[in-house]
């Protein structure tokens, strides 16, 4: 594979793996994103909180480029964002996302879900994506589901399949975009918990969530967002017990 080559002054220091400099984006009027400055340090666990409409999906979506941005700068691993091409299927494959709803190929088994991308992007040997599909699929508990289609599943079931899909990529970071805020309550832990070994395992994870305990127990960090801005951030602990800000104060007294 050839690298792209990067100026010296533009690597990021070893530690960092998603840097986000001055990052401003709009929607039209809208200044959906305000210079945005975050680093993400490689095996951090970092989750997002902050009322509804305050950017978070908008700020998860420019990491993998689903959104351009208007100004300022997005690197992974020391390399700008790629505009179009073969590049940015391999970005969206270094960055796993998970969404709210599952966005499984509902015409391919759960099994040909996880095979595909490795097959086409990552160009890997049918033999060999299978295997590894089956292997994800045992770790996020579903090995039993293999040949069925995302509709026969429950959805704790389809969102561990769009986990170990995006896991089969052999992602630099994971995006989670409320990733049980569709799901009915009894199905809710099911994927927290794989979610937690993940984080325990040492995934770098971005994660978009109102399970308040999960931020507790996995977060490294969170980032308090609010009206396209990020208002604070802080140890969990810190951010739960003795937040600084008074929209943080206001959204906690309202969630806890
Ligand atoms: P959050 O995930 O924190 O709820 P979003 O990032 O989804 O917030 O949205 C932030 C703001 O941007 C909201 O006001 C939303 O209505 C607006 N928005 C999001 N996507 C678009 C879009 N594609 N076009 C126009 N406005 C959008
Ligand atoms: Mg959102």
């Amino acid at each position: 594979m050839t690298e792209v080559s990067v100026a010296k002054e533009d690597a990021a220091a070893p530690g960092e793996l998603v840097v986000l400099k001055s990052v401003n984006k709009h929607f039209g009027a809208l200044h959906v994103l305000q210079d945005i400055d975050l680093t993400i340090e490689r095996g951090e666990v970092v989750v997002v909180i902050g009322p509804s409409g305050s950017g978070k999906s908008t700020l998860c979506r420019t990491i993998n480029r689903l959104e351009t941005i208007d100004a300022g700068t997005i690197t992974i691993d020391g390399k700008p964002l790629p505009q179009e091409g073969k590049e940015l299927a391999r970005l969206r494959a270094d960055v796993g996302m998970v969404f709210q709803s599952f966005n499984l190929f509902a015409h391919k088994t759960v099994l040909q879900n996880v095979m595909l991308g490795q097959v086409k992007v990552r160009k890997a040997d049918k033999k060999k994506a299978e295997a590894n599909a089956r292997l994800l699929l045992d770790r996020v508990g579903v090995a039993s589901q293999a040949d069925k289609y995302p509709a026969q599943l429950s959805g704790g079931q389809q969102q561990r399949v769009a986990i170990a899909r995006a896991l089969a990529m052999n992602p630099k970071v994971m995006l989670f975009d409320e990733p049980t805020s569709a799901l009915d309550p009894e199905m809710i832990n099911e994927v927290l918990e794989v979610m937690q070994q993940l984080a325990r395992d040492g995934m770098t994870m971005i994660v978009v969530t109102h399970e308040m305990g999960f931020a507790r127990s996995a977060a490294n960090r969170v980032v308090f967002m609010a009206d396209g801005r990020i208002v604070e951030q802080a140890a969990p602990d810190q951010f739960f017990s003795n937040p600084r800000s008074d929209r943080a104060k206001d959204f906690l007294s309202k969630i806890l």
